[in-house]
């Protein structure tokens, strides 16, 4: 089977075939958060979408080296941790270990490095000044450095700007703006006494740098002058990832980034999801509502990730649903009945199942398709099972193939182990029944279920002594 995997590239528009630099190892930088609040699910929306992308690139046989940096000063980090009277540090630091327990619940894939800004201030000073060395920089009568778009022809070929009757010579200063105020973008930000005690000293007085200076330099110490995919939710492409390929390019002279990967944005109601609009979720916000971390994952990955994706509680519901009956399904795997009458036809089954699932993954992540195939999958076991044409270790084959499918999703708990723990108490009880039964006890084994009833929990019946234990 040929496995190859193709990706939607934002720079060439186009789903182009994915070819490393280095074989074998693919190298991937993911904008990270901005650490002054809970990062909400539309945030996570992105961090999945990478999730799967990484999760993708180990599919097809990569040791995938992922950067995400954390982005623990600029403009909000700053304001808000003035409003919270803290200094910047101590104010960064709840959220960065918020976001750490939220990466765990999501069950996404750790990355190599999370480098924080405020650690790599010399690199980004040195970037600086290796752009003003090259005349691709200078300085503002407010002594802030600025980038100039003008002397980088190429300025605005990942958004397709187009930069004929543009004025140049304007600059701005915040970090986020919109593509119609394009204008030379600053490197470094001189301080003002809005910054209050966050400051360092560069050769170009005290300040701090811009918020696409952070990226280009920690990409750099980690990843090198050029790697093969950078990642973002889809706002990140202007201005953040176009001021990042001008001063990477413009500094090393050479190619910045070979993959452009951006998600389209978690809606509600229309909307984006965002804290400034103030409609958004956390992800804790959810997990006290009774939504478990998986049906969260199941819902943010099951839509194509250049398709919006509009949120609803009901889809979260449905996806715990959806979760319980592929349990459902895992046991009823696990607990076929011995036969020796097993469909001929399993083996080819999977193998072409095997396949899809490649293909689906490898058709720029084509979700929708690889979920197809999870359904089809297990109707078509269903039915061989209702036939009696499989066998235990048909079973465990078909399990094993899922187990696989899920080094993708890491959603669908194929194990027994994961089911929920039952009480010693109860589980004594169930054992107890068993032996009752064997004894054809009938009269106390009634009697057991009704006790185990009263704690809770049911017992169902399963062949060959077998039993299950859910909770009432
Ligand atoms: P921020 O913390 O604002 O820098 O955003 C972190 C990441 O979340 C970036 O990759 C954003 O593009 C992404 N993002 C923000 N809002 C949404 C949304 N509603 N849907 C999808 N991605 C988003
Ligand atoms: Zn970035």
């Amino acid at each position: 089977m040929d496995k190859e995997l193709f990706l939607y590239n934002t720079m060439s528009r186009k789903v182009d075939k994915f070819t490393s630099l280095n074989p074998g190892e693919a190298r991937m930088y993911t904008c990270g958060p901005t650490v002054y609040n809970f990062a909400h699910i539309g945030n996570f929306r992105a961090y999945i979408f990478e999730d799967l992308l990484h999760r993708a690139l180990k599919y097809f046989g990569y040791n995938v080296r992922q950067v995400m940096n954390l982005t623990d000063v600029d403009d909000k980090t700053i304001r808000d941790s003035q409003a919270a009277k803290l200094p910047l540090k101590e104010f960064t630091a709840k959220y960065i270990k918020a976001f750490f327990e939220d990466l765990k619940t999501l069950h996404i894939t750790p990355a190599a490095v999370y480098p924080p800004a405020t650690e790599h201030i010399p690199e980004m000073i040195s970037l600086i000044k290796t752009l003003m060395d090259k005349g691709f920089a200078y300085q503002a009568e407010d002594k802030s450095i600025y980038f100039s778009i003008d002397r980088f022809p190429e300025y605005g070929k990942l958004a397709r700007i187009d930069r004929e009757n543009q004025i140049s010579g304007v600059r701005i200063r915040n970090d986020e703006y919109a593509k119609d105020s394009v204008a030379d973008f600053a490197l470094w930000k001189a301080w003002d006494e809005a910054d209050g005690d966050v400051y360092w000293d560069s050769p170009w007085g005290k300040g701090r740098p811009g918020w696409h200076i952070e990226c280009s330099a920690m990409a750099m110490k980690y990843l090198g002058k050029t790697f093969d995919i950078h990642t973002g939710g889809i706002d990140n492409m202007f201005p953040h990832h176009e001021d990042e390929i001008a001063q990477s390019e413009a500094a090393n002279g050479c190619r910045y980034v070979n993959y452009w990967l951006h998600c389209a944005h978690l809606m509600v109601n229309g909307d984006k999801m965002s804290k400034s609009a103030g409609n958004f979720y956390t992800l804790r916000d959810l997990l006290n509502k009774g939504f478990s971390g998986r049906a969260i994952r199941w819902v943010l990955l099951s839509c194509h990730y250049r398709k919006k994706l509009n949120f609803t509680f009901d889809a979260v519901a449905q996806a715990e649903d959806t979760l319980k009956r592929f349990g459902e399904f895992f046991r009823r795997m696990r607990e076929l009945p011995e036969s020796d009458s097993g469909s001929d036809k399993l083996d080819e089954l999977l193998a072409q199942y095997d396949e899809e699932f490649y293909k689906a993954i490898g058709d720029d992540l084509n979700v929708s398709a690889a979920l197809a195939v999870l359904f089809n999958l297990q109707r078509e076991a269903n039915k061989l099972a209702d036939n009696g044409e499989l066998t235990r270790s048909q079973g465990e084959k078909i399990l094993a193939l899922f187990r696989k499918f899920d080094q993708i999703f890491d959603a669908l708990e194929v194990d027994a182990e994961h089911e929920d723990a039952v009480p010693a108490e109860v589980a004594a009880l169930a054992e107890a029944r068993v032996q009752a039964r064997k004894d054809k006890n009938w009269a106390e084994s009634d009697r057991l279920r009704d006790e185990i009833k009263s704690l809770g929990y049911m017992v169902e019946d399963a062949p060959g002594g077998k039993y299950r234990i859910k909770p009432l």
